[in-house]
């Protein structure tokens, strides 16, 4: 044995192990886990994290390589997020190196410093009237206090970084005294004004009730669920409980299902709390990214808010984590690493002992059993604050009657009523394009995607012109002359997308001024700003749009909301198809009437007696949610039971199918009563991209059963010749099972 240790990297590839090396040559000092060094990889160079220091290897010592650069001084993740990852490469049974990697913002995966370039620090008013000699017991402080002293206009953090020390340690110290500030604000982070107009408004007894017991736990493990309906004050909950947070000396970790919600809630914030914020979504460029990041890290962003992937930021002063609208999927990744945000940061609130809120109008089922389970602690805000009322809703039975592009007369007049009376209306329908499908009228004939098993979409919209687009792999084609099949020329579009519906409504109502809200109109960036300042102005009174305008976005001036077609959800193959579509349909219809102005809520539907709808609308999402938890005990389905899903895919049409026939062996052979292997089956939409895929589902009542499974079967397909012919993946809790 020799004295130098053995330094264990999770190195970013697909392999379910860690790697051995030694240290640099040149390398002086001790390496710290959840440092990253840049190290030798086959034959190219990658950068890694240092796991775990050891004494012993597997691997023969002459041909251990060494590492050739440390990059981080201190770790770069704190304690509870490099545990997480650790942890969450485990449950999600993910390559650990790429679960690292996927928790960085891009800049550090490259290796680039952790530091914010243009970040500055100077004294405040206080700071100045203080000298150092009046922190002896903190010398650290009184260094950098002092150092203060001789730049006035502040100096760069890189430069303080040089003095002695925990630099940054040292200034979180003395930003908790108020001695010293951030200067500049870099990228990605936004100094709260604080300067809402007027006071906060009284609370209710319900939003009382629900801010006391929150702020009670700030010491201690305990997730809430505040089920609360639109409008019901859950924000301004989240507001108060923040601010007691932040007056602690805490931080505030707020997720977000999109990146649409973040710049709401982060200009609500900003405009309660004077303190920095950073924010955290795809939108951002890379710099801003990692400066928001940083910031977070180093305790000067007070409040992070994000989408999905802020679950993975380093806090030193964690006090409260928000997940607003948490039964929304996609807080779970659908790719690579698919790790569940919401179930992350309730581990992650556990770890760091603080509360946990999950907020919605209409929370996942698993969340209300965890509450039923007692595990969470379920406050509710039943009735919307102030003078708002809950609309009245409505079926529209639309079987025999004549629809204009899917509207029958009855949704039309209730829109002119509502727009005659200064208000504005908003349609729902999830399909965008002008028609799901071009039929040819003499064979039938319809146009497919190559590369998948589904139809092509006719969009006319945009400068482009009329052309077909597959949703699925994105191939764009245009539009035949004729049929392929029987060079008729008699060629029609069937059924209708948000754009035939915005033709027909601006043929309807002139100069209303519509506003088409979906994928396709809110590409660019900052459109979808435009479009809802359209709409907050009154420029636009009409909406339509897809499942965007169900995600949080407050609409005070809508008073009717139109639910073009609610079938779809009733008869989906999924098992959460019936919990999506009340979730949905509940969640558009929170947007009609927050103002003073009662709403309505029309729903078109051929199936006016399905019990789903029924429950739903005469009773609301919650007995709704009860009478489908039975439904899913009786069926064995979450959250009665734990799933996991192996996909594979391949050019060839049987190697999925195969592949999974092995792998289902595999794990019958590790003999696991209470493991039910389902399938394998070809997807719902086999091919797809110009790839065949098929899945085998893996169920069991016991969770440990099924990951103590997993442990085994996972690494051993990661060895397996067979599976070098397919794309593999397993998905831990799998938002989908199609
Ligand atoms: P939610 O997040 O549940 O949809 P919000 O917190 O956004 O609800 O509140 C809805 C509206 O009611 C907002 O305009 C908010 O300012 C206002 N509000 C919240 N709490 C109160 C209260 N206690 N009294 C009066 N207005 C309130
Ligand atoms: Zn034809
Ligand atoms: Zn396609």
């Amino acid at each position: 044995m020799t004295a130098e240790p053995i330094v264990r990297i999770a190195v970013p590839s697909p392999l379910y192990r860690h790697f051995d090396y030694l240290p640099p040559a040149d390398h002086q000092g001790t390496i710290e886990p959840g440092v990253r060094v840049s190290v030798p990889f086959g034959r190219t160079r990658v950068n890694g994290m240092v796991l775990a220091l050891a004494t012993a290897t597997d691997v023969p010592r002459g041909r251990l390589r060494r590492a050739d650069k440390v990059l981080d001084d201190t770790p770069l993740l704190s304690e509870d997020v490099f545990a997480m990852l650790r942890w969450a490469a485990n449950y999600y049974h993910h390559p650990p190196g790429e679960v690292f990697a996927a928790a960085l913002p891009v800049l550090l995966r490259q290796g680039a410093p952790a530091r914010v370039t243009h970040d500055h620090w100077r004294l405040t008013a206080a700071g100045r009237a203080v000298g150092p000699q009046a922190l002896s017991s903190a010398p650290r402080q009184a260094a950098v206090l002092e150092r203060l002293h001789q730049s006035p206009e502040g100096i760069a953090a890189t430069t303080l970084r040089e003095l002695p020390g925990d630099v940054p340690a040292a200034l979180r110290g003395l930003r908790q005294r108020g001695l010293v500030e951030s200067a500049p604000v870099p990228a990605g982070v936004a100094r709260g004004s604080g300067d809402e107009p007027g006071m906060p408004p009284t609370l209710t007894e319900a939003q009382q009730h629900a801010v006391d017991s929150i702020v009670q736990a700030v010491d201690r493990f305990q997730p809430f669920l505040l089920d609360g309906v639109t409008g019901s004050g859950k924000t301004e909950v989240y507001l108060r409980v923040i601010e007691q947070v932040l007056a602690r000396g805490r931080q505030a970790l707020v997720l977000v299902p999109e990146i649409g919600l973040t710049p709401q809630l982060a200009q609500r914030m900003a405009r309660r709390f004077d303190v920095p914020m950073a924010m955290l979504h795809s939108g951002l460029t890379d710099r801003a990214r990692l400066d928001a990041w940083v910031q977070a890290r180093e305790g000067h962003a007070r409040i992070v808010i994000g989408t999905r992937s802020a679950v993975f930021t380093s806090l030193p002063e964690p006090g409260v984590i928000v997940i607003d609208e948490e039964h929304d999927p996609s807080f779970k990744q659908q790719e690579g690493f698919r790790y569940s945000a919401r179930d992350l940061a309730v581990w992650r609130a556990r770890t760091l002992g603080i509360p946990v809120i999950l907020g919605s109008a209409t929370p996942a089922l698993e969340s209300l059993h965890n509450a039923r389970e007692g595990r969470y602690q379920r406050l509710v805000l039943e009735h919307r604050t102030g003078t708002a009322v809950l609309p009245r809703t409505g079926l529209l039975d639309v079987r025999r009657v004549p629809l204009a592009e899917g509207l029958s007369p009855a949704l039309l007049a209730a829109i002119d009523k509502h727009l005659q009376a200064g208000d504005q209306a908003l349609l729902f329908l999830n399909r965008r394009g002008f028609a799901p499908t071009l039929r040819c009228h003499d064979c039938g004939w319809m146009a497919q995607c190559e590369r998948c098993d589904a139809r092509l979409t006719v969009h006319q919209g945009g400068r482009r012109g009329t052309r077909l687009l597959c949703h699925h792999c994105g191939a764009v084609r245009g539009v035949p002359a004729d049929c392929p099949a029987c060079n008729s020329t008699d060629l029609a579009t069937l059924g209708h997308g948000t754009e035939r519906v915005e033709q027909l409504l601006a043929e309807r109502f002139p100069g209303i001024g519509i506003a088409r809200v979906d994928r396709d109109t809110t590409s660019r960036r900052g459109s979808l700003q435009q479009l809802m300042d359209d709409i907050h102005s009154h420029r636009k009174r009409l909406l339509i749009g897809t499942q965007m305008l169900a995600k949080g976005h407050h609409f005070p001036g809508v008073t009717l909301v139109g639910i073009v077609d609610a079938d779809h959800g009733l008869f989906g193959a999924d098992f959460r198809a019936g919990e999506r579509m009340a979730q949905l349909i509940t969640q558009v219809a929170g947007r009609a009437g927050r103002a003073a102005r009662p709403g309505e809520v029309l729903i078109q539907t051929h199936h006016p007696e399905h019990p789903m709808l029924t429950t739903l609308l005469r009773d609301g999402y919650h007995a709704f949610a009860h009478a489908h938890m039975e439904e899913r005990r009786q069926a064995h389905w979450p959250p009665f039971s734990h799933l996991a899903l192996v996909r594979a895919e391949a050019t060839g049409a049987d190697a999925p199918m195969t592949f999974l026939e092995s792998v289902r062996e595999l794990a019958a052979s590790f003999n696991s009563p209470g493991v039910d292997l389902l399938g394998p089956v070809p997807a719902s939409m086999e091919r797809r991209q110009g790839r065949y895929r098929a899945q085998l589902l893996l169920q069991s009542a016991q969770r440990k059963t099924l990951h103590a499974l997993l442990a085994h079967l996972v690494p051993a397909l990661a060895d397996d010749k067979r599976a070098r012919k397919v794309r593999w993946s397993v998905d831990v809790d799998p938002q989908e099972v199609l």
